[in-house]
């Protein structure tokens, strides 16, 4: 019989790595960050429209998605006026079109009789909304509404478990818990460090800690990661 791996327990980070590690990665994003349209707005329309298309596309790409959707599309009461047909022809070119789908149906679903035409600003309530999972959650409640909301998708997860807990895994779903459970302790007090943190946690995962290569030499968080070379 195949001997089983061990399960890693939670790991716990010691709140003064937490805080070195958030005040370093906030001071890198602020110089090294690149200029994108999404993250000048707050408003939660917008930021989601950005990470859904952000999903399985580059951001190059989405760059003309996203100006030509909104100019489209500028509020969600147009887009859940639209027609099905005008959402996809949309969409057309980014692929993936269950994101399309499921987004019409949110949009109809925020702006029915009765409801505020608002997107919620609570993880919670916003994963029970077609599309949204628990990253997109996270990052609708901290890039738009500064919540201290953690996110984890694949460019965090790596860095995350390079940095602090080069053991897990982050295709496995147990070890991907405990990378979240890593985000939450080092999420900063503050709604607006959390907006900065979490974008640059992203930001370092797509240009220095890639999956392809480790640029350590250039990291803010050399000094303090479990995986630098
Ligand atoms: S020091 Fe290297 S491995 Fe660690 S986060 Fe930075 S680039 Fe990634």
């Amino acid at each position: 019989m195949p001997a089983r791996r061990k399960t890693p327990p939670i790991p716990k980070i010691a709140p003064d790595l937490a805080v070195a590690f958030g005040a370093r990665l906030r001071a890198w994003y602020r110089r090294n960050h690149r200029d994108l349209p999404w993250r000048k707005t707050r408003d939660p329309y917008r930021v989601l429209i950005s990470e859904l298309m952000l999903q399985q596309t580059q951001v190059s790409r989405v760059l003309d998605f996203y100006a030509r959707f909104l100019e489209t599309f500028p509020t969600i009461q147009h887009l859940a006026d639209a027609k099905p047909k005008r959402v996809m022809e949309s969409w057309e070119g980014l692929g993936y079109y269950a994101r399309a789908r499921n987004l019409h149906k949110l949009a109809k679903h925020v702006t029915r009789e009765g409801a505020d035409g608002t997107l919620p600003s609570d993880p919670a309530e916003l994963r029970k909304l077609p599309g949204i999972g628990a990253y997109t959650a996270g990052a609708v409640a901290s890039f738009a509404y500064e919540k201290r909301a953690a996110l984890v998708d694949t460019n965090v997860a790596r860095v995350l478990s390079r940095v602090f807990a080069p053991k897990l895994n982050p295709k496995r779903p147990a070890d991907l818990k405990r990378i979240w459970a890593i985000a939450e302790q080092t999420l900063p007090r503050t709604g607006a460090a959390v907006w900065t943190q979490n974008q640059a946690l992203m930001e370092l995962g797509a240009l220095v800690c890639t999956a392809r290569v480790k640029r350590c030499g250039a990291c803010p968080l050399r000094r303090t990661c479990k995986s630098a070379e």
